[in-house]
């Protein structure tokens, strides 16, 4: 019988949840013993371990955050650190692990299979910015808050004619901005993957308010720079009426999406399955729908391609 740890780390996001109660269902499921680490690397190195068993899971599917808790471990960045974590994984009696978590917490997981203890890691983050999966656990669900957030904006823009500008998460990534600027209507979106002039978006709000259209939503990824900034620029080009709103933790909470619960669902299985047989360093990830796993390295050395066409086609419409 085999003994897993599983443990949440980095950015919570919504669908988490979902991921640990399918490890942990799985693992009793095919006989196995199931360790929760709480708060991520930092509680493992604390010792901050509890066993799970099938109704700790219950009455969580629909429920964002995680019962795991989550947190930043700059002490397992060191070697020192995660030989620490080993030791108390061992003490345990813990075969393998699964990290729910974005690349940093890949980026450990990956240093403890060198380390030579087998780890599988679930992509758990709103961002949308692992190069090897289409999606990861969160990203549905944000970009459906930030899309009802847009349309609320919308309401209050339009009956105020105002510029509203929208600053989203995402890191260096605008997967978040692009999809949910797309489905909120949005007259300009600004991602980190395509330069942009502030004059063109100026230029585009004249144009608009030449044709009568007073009121104009822009998305901005919080990886191009801040909103406050670019408002005052724009204010100071066009003397706009303007508005900024950053929508902040927001995005990373609520309720998961079907979609999330159900991919969570999927790759959590699969985690277990690839732990059960005997694999380490691997990834889960989808494509194409079909819930594949990777090795960790050339998941992590992979470069996101940004969705151009999508992109384009969003100007097109919000002309
Ligand atoms: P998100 O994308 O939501 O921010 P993340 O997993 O990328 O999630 P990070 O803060 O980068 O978040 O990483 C989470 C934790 O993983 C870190 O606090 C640290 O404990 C561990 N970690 C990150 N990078 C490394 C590394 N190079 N070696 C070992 N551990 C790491």
């Amino acid at each position: 019988m085999k003994t897993i740890g599983i443990l949440t780390s980095g950015g919570d996001a919504p669908g988490m949840n979902a991921a640990i109660r399918a490890v942990v269902r799985s693992a009793i499921y095919y006989g196995c013993k199931v360790y929760g680490i709480n708060r991520g690397y930092k509680g493992l190195l604390e010792e901050d371990l509890v066993e799970m068993n099938l109704s700790s899971v219950g009455d969580i599917i629909h429920r964002g955050g995680t019962i795991l808790k989550s947190s930043r471990c700059e002490e397992f960045k060191t070697q020192e650190g995660r030989l620490k974590g080993v030791k108390v994984l061992k003490k345990y009696k813990i075969d393998c692990l699964v990290v729910i978590g974005g690349d940093g917490s890949f980026n450990g997981a990956q240093k403890l299979s060198e380390l030579g203890f087998p780890a599988i890691g679930i992509p758990g983050t709103i961002d949308n910015d692992l190069a090897y999966t289409d999606y990861t656990i969160g990203f549905d669900t944000a970009m459906n808050t930030v899309a009802d957030a847009i349309s609320k904006i919308r309401d209050t823009s339009s009956s105020h004619e105002r510029v509203n500008i929208v600053e989203v998460m995402g890191r260096h990534c605008g997967d978040l901005a692009l999809y949910s600027g797309l489905a909120g209507g949005a007259e300009t979106i600004i991602v980190p993957e395509v330069d942009f002039k502030v004059e063109d978006i100026c230029n585009r709000l004249k144009t608009t308010q030449k044709r009568g259209k007073r009121h104009s939503i822009i998305v901005l990824a919080e990886g191009v720079g801040n909103a406050n900034d670019l408002g005052k620029e724009i204010i100071k080009i066009t003397g706009a009426d303007l508005r900024v709103t950053v929508l902040g933790h927001v995005q990373r909470g609520g309720c998961p999406s079907v979609f999330d619960r159900i991919l969570a669902s999927r790759m959590g299985v699969r985690a277990v399955e690839l732990l059960l047989d005997g694999k380490s360093a691997k990834v889960v990830g989808v494509k194409d729908n079909k819930i594949i796993d990777m090795d960790i390295n050339e998941a992590l050395s992979m470069t996101r391609s940004f969705d151009k066409e999508t992109y384009e086609m969003a100007k097109i419409l919000s002309i």
